[in-house]
């Protein structure tokens, strides 16, 4: 009935309620949560997301913003008969400032076709993960993304000088614009930016840019290394290196193995090492960037200690510069790809990161060994990612039972070690019984007062979070 009077308000083709359309949209990458949408609108302005919000917000609809959604913790899943409001079609790239160093765009724009416009004028928006192919800008916004280059620029928050917020009333927030300084008390964008779609949906941003790495002053490493402890000595010696770090990203042998599987080219066989690290460095001095790859590589003579490295190359061309990328960047696909899979990605403080991955480690070696696991990550920003594979014997439910187990042991590590459960890939659905672990109840009540200004009704993204 609702729907139907919501219908009858708007122009035809703005829903659609096909049964193919209705099960792609109203779903995320995370694939567990079964989707169950009422119908998805494809809204083409700020005006018509306003329209359509306020009328829901009237009618009593719950309503759930939807990008590219690629998203790890069904924060886009519909599963309770919710309107999805997807942005797609809402992926205009406007106008590019070269002297502010800005970039209008509405949040439908994909992050990929956001890099390749920035390239042709030598910038870019330093947002770069594996799923930049699919992912929207906005999704990256109401997630703060992080990705690979974290390290060097930080996470999405600090590329968004701008944004445009509609909230469940219908209310159109203009937010910042292109102010790069603006101290006029308490900053309303940087609410929305993470909030997954839980204050309001982002229809439009001012993004800052920054000069793209030229290509002859960027390095791209691949090392092989004997453990884990020796990828955190590494990281070490590169954080005190003379060039900028701009990357440091570590796979475990076994995602390796299956990214080679999956006829990725890789510089070393699988089992060289039981760890491996791609290192991006931005320098102007390639003869100082050597000396110091000469250092690496003869650890041994150079400190009586045992060898750093077991084996590695450095990128001659751009070509190869991207091979040994996808490497990093193929692995959770990869993983992914025909598998049952359950993922979790965790943080801690740099200084705990060695301790908390042997204790990782030797927890599931003596309570789990049945687990296929598949650890990798942002290693330089204290973030793993791992992956557990469901054994071929194991029936379904039998593993998610034992993954809701092991789980609880992660985050009573995270606890201990003062992390999060979550790094990078936000909270959504599948992560809300654990935030309680990592943050207090006396925060998390201000989180749900905020929730309760701008969404009294509670009908925007309803259950996300918290
Ligand atoms: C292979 C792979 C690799 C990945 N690597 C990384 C990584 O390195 N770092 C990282 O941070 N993430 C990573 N992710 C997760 C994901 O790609 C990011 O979280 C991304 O920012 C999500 O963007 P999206 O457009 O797909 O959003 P969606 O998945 O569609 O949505 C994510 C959340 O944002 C909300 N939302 C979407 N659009 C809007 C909007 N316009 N307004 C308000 N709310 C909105 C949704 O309701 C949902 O809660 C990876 C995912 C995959 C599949």
């Amino acid at each position: 009935m609702a729907l139907d009077a919501i219908k009858s308000r708007f122009r035809a083709d703005l829903f659609s309620v096909e049964p193919d359309v209705l099960e792609k949209y109203g779903q995320d990458w995370s694939g567990v949560l079964k989707p169950r949408p009422a119908a998805i609108a494809f809204p083409r302005s700020t005006e018509e997301v306003a329209a359509l919000l306020g009328a829901c917000n009237d009618l009593g609809l719950a309503v759930v913003p939807s990008g590219g959604r690629t998203g790890l913790s069904g924060g886009a899943v519909a599963a309770n008969g919710e309107i999805v409001l997807s942005l797609e079609k809402m992926n205009r790239i406007g106008a590019l400032d070269p002297q502010a160093l800005t970039l209008e765009v509405e949040a439908g724009a994909i992050t990929e076709a956001v890099h390749v416009e920035t390239a042709k004028r030598g910038l870019t928006w330093p947002v770069d993960f594996a799923s930049k192919g699919s992912s929207q800008i906005g999704g990256n916004l109401a997630t703060n993304a992080g990705g690979i280059r974290v390290i060097r620029y930080g996470l999405t928050r600090n590329w968004v000088l701008g944004l445009t917020a509609v909230t469940m009333s219908g209310e159109i927030l203009r937010l910042n614009g292109a102010l790069e300084k603006n101290n006029t008390g308490i900053d309303l964008r940087q609410l929305f930016i993470g909030s997954e779609g839980t204050l309001g949906v982002i229809t439009e941003a001012v993004l800052k840019l920054c000069p793209l790495p030229r290509d002859e002053r960027t390095q791209v490493c691949f090392f092989a290394l004997r453990d884990f402890g020796a990828v955190l000595r590494l990281f070490a010696e590169a954080r005190k290196a003379p060039f900028t770090l701009s990357a440091f990203e570590c796979l475990s042998d076994a995602c390796l193995r299956e990214v080679v599987r999956h006829g990725v080219r890789s510089p070393v066989d699988p089992g060289t090492g039981e760890a491996y690290v791609v290192m991006e460095a931005e320098t102007e001095n390639a003869e100082a960037f050597e000396a110091w790859l000469g250092r690496i590589f003869s650890w041994e003579e150079q400190t009586g200690a045992p060898p750093l490295v077991l084996d590695g190359t450095l990128a001659l061309s751009s070509r190869e510069r991207a091979e040994l990328w996808s490497i990093r960047e193929r692995v959770a696909e990869s993983v992914m790809t025909g598998a049952e899979v359950h993922q979790q990605d965790l943080s801690v403080p740099i200084a705990a990161l060695a301790a908390f991955f042997t204790d990782v480690e030797a927890r599931y070696a003596t309570a789990y060994p049945e687990f296929r696991t598949f650890i990798f990550g942002h290693i330089g920003d204290g973030n793993l990612h791992i992956f557990i594979r469901k054994p071929a014997d194991m029936a379904s439910e039998v593993f998610h039972a034992r993954c809701a187990e092991s789980d609880t042991m992660l985050f009573e590590l995270c606890q201990k070690f003062a992390g999060s459960v979550s790094a990078e890939h936000g909270v959504g659905l599948l992560k809300k019984p654990a935030l309680g672990y990592t943050r207090s109840p006396q925060d998390l009540a201000y989180v749900r007062a905020l929730k309760r200004a701008l969404d009294p009704k509670g009908l925007l993204n309803p259950g996300k979070i918290v």
